[in-house]
Formats: C-alpha cells, sequence, structure tokens
C-alpha cells in the first residue's frame, strides 16, 4: 500500500484530531485493481468447475449517466471472466413488467447475482420492486430483506457502495472500533448500510441527513466522515475535524462534463487527514466488489 500524498505527513490522523495534518489521498484504484485480479482468479477456477459466474444488471431508462455506469459494469465484467447480461426494459416499463423479469432471473440457476438498475420510471418504487429479487443473488443489497438482515447482523449482501466505503477504510488502515463517525446521508443504498456496517465494526455513529439542524457541529468531533449526499461542495474545511479521515461518495456531474463529490476537496486540503477522491475513489471499488458479490454467489457450493 502506498497512498499518494498531498503533503508530508507521519499520518497522525485519529490519534492526533487536534493538529492540523497533510492529507493523504485515500485512492481506491489500486484496492479496485487488486479485488479484480482475486476475483478473475475465483471466476476462473468456477468456470473450470463448469459454473460461469453471471451477472445480470436490469435496466429501465434512458438516462444517459446510468448507461455510462452499466457499461463501465459490464466491461469490468468481462475482463474479470464474469458474464453480464444488461437486460433492457426500456424507460416505458411498468412495474409489473420488471417485478416479473426480476422473478424470472431470480428462479434461473444460471444468473448468480441481479442488479437493479436506477433511475426507474416515474411512479416505480425501487425497494418494492427490489423486493423481488431473490435475497442470496442480491449483490447490490437492493431487497429490503438485505438491509433488514445487515441491521440484524445476519449474513447478507450490502449495497457495494457501502461495502466499497468499509473497503477504502480498512485498506487505508483506518481504525474503527470506539471512534466516532458521522454519516450523512441516510439513502437505503449508501446512508443506512453505511451506518449499519460502521456499527458492525464498533464504531459510534450519528446520521445526519436534510433536517438536521446544524451539520458542521455533528461532523466536526468526527474522526470519520462519509458523505453521501449527491450536494456538490456541502462539506467545507469547517465541517472537519482536522486529522479526520473523510469518504467522499457523492457523484456531481461539473459543467465541464467531469464528476466532483460532495466534499470542497481544495477547502479541506491540509485539515482532513484522509480524503477519498472524485473520481477513483469510491467509485472503482464499488464496481470490484459488485462483481465480487456474484462471484461469491457463483461460488455457493463450489470449493473455490
Ligand atoms: P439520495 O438517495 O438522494 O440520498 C441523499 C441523502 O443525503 C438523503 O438522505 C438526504 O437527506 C441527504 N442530504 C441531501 N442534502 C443534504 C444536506 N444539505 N444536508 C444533509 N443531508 C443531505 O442519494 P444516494 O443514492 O444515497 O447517493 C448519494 C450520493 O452518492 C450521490 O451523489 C450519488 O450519485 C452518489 N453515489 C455514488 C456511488 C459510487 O459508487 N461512487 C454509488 C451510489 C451513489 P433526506 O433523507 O433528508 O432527503
Amino acid at each position: 500500500m502506498t497512498p499518494q500524498q498531498t503533503s508530508a505527513t507521519t499520518d497522525p490522523r485519529l490519534t492526533s484530531p487536534q493538529r492540523a495534518v497533510g492529507t493523504t489521498v485515500f485512492g481506491g484504484t489500486e484496492l479496485a485493481r487488486h479485488l479484480r485480479t482475486r476475483v478473475t482468479g475465483a471466476a476462473a477456477a468456477l468456470t473450470a468447475q463448469g459454473t460461469q459466474p453471471r451477472l445480470a444488471v436490469v435496466v429501465a431508462t434512458e438516462d444517459e449517466s446510468s448507461a455510462w455506469y452499466v457499461r463501465s459494469i459490464a466491461r469490468a465484467a468481462a475482463r474479470t471472466g464474469i458474464q453480464c447480461e444488461v437486460v433492457d426494459l426500456g424507460a416505458e416499463a411498468g412495474p409489473w413488467q420488471i417485478r416479473a423479469r426480476l422473478a424470472a432471473l431470480s428462479a434461473d440457476p444460471a444468473v448468480h447475482g441481479i442488479m437493479l438498475q436506477t433511475p426507474l420510471p416515474p411512479g416505480v418504487h425501487f425497494e418494492e420492486l427490489a423486493s423481488a429479487i431473490a435475497p442470496e443473488k442480491d449483490v447490490d443489497g437492493a431487497n429490503p430483506l438485505s438491509l433488514g438482515r445487515l441491521a440484524a447482523g445476519l449474513p447478507a449482501f450490502a449495497p457495494a457502495t457501502a461495502a466499497a466505503v468499509l473497503a477504502l477504510l480498512d485498506h487505508h488502515d483506518v481504525p474503527l472500533a470506539g471512534h466516532d463517525t458521522v454519516v450523512v446521508g441516510r439513502s437505503n443504498v449508501v446512508g443506512k448500510p453505511v451506518a449499519q456496517l460502521l456499527l458492525q465494526r464498533d464504531a459510534t455513529v450519528t446520521v445526519c441527513h436534510r433536517h438536521t439542524k446544524d451539520l458542521a457541529a455533528l461532523t466536526r468531533p468526527a474522526d470519520v466522515l462519509v458523505v453521501a449526499a449527491g450536494r456538490m461542495g456541502l462539506i467545507t474545511a469547517d465541517h472537519v475535524k482536522p486529522g479526520a479521515v473523510v469518504v467522499d461518495v457523492g457523484t456531481n456531474p461539473t459543467v465541464d462534463g467531469g464528476l466532483a463529490g460532495d466534499v470542497d476537496a481544495a477547502g479541506v486540503e491540509g485539515r482532513a487527514g484522509g480524503l477519498t477522491p472524485v473520481p477513483g475513489g469510491v467509485g472503482p471499488v464499488t464496481t470490484a466488489l459488485l462483481l465480487r458479490h456474484t462471484v461469491r454467489s457463483a461460488a455457493r457450493g463450489h470449493d473455490v
């Protein structure tokens, strides 16, 4: 592990919270590469035993950024030896049509992972439909049953993005047990499962959302701050304790066609102890973990 550093630091991070430090870039590309290598090995072993791991991605939108994401999943799957079937039902698809397809894929023994892509057509409720995904194939933790099992401490696939947050923190050796962590955002796909995963690791967890009265007052004591609000620049230096580790899950399109996170990266530079970049932080790890979940699902009953 050789984290890029933006300035010289002995990486005191959580141990000296009041000291201003250089900010370590907690990139995700190296971790993603490592995960994909392991997935490739496991997929090859499974295929040699007659089970080619297969991921189905159900799409019911013409949204361009969604199409880009699905293409990137399909490319990554192909590179790791996982078959990726994109089931495009069109933006006019009704709830029953989507539900029926999810149920059919759940019953298909050749399919090991199922993902329901967002956005969905207006009036279609994501969680209602995702409940049609068999929990053992729910590789992106979309079925409410998966979130419930996660909350109960039972085995379940966490949403890949939430799992990626924890994987990045672990990869960069960020201690969690007994530390104060704050999650900004409470969606079922990111904020809530991240909070559950942090609780499982014995962190003290505070969850903030749009009705939180004084966001900075709550985020400032955090040793670890995870931001998943979808609001560009929401988190400034004023929200961050010196030395804190900040995970920026947000992906917001910029005017020049790029991507920016929820954290004002330039503003927190030199104040945060660690910061995940956007792009190149949580995103690549998310895709790699989606593939890992698919291989794990395919590996049930196999000796790999
Ligand atoms: P979401 O469903 O829109 O949820 C956003 C959450 O942030 C909500 O809980 C909302 O509060 C809260 N929030 C919004 N504005 C806030 C503010 N000003 N102060 C405090 N809380 C605020 O979004 P999501 O699906 O969780 O995604 C969040 C971000 O992560 C988006 O930018 C998305 O693109 C990105 N994302 C990235 C990846 C990846 O792989 N890198 C994957 C998934 C999502 P309320 O509940 O009160 O409305």
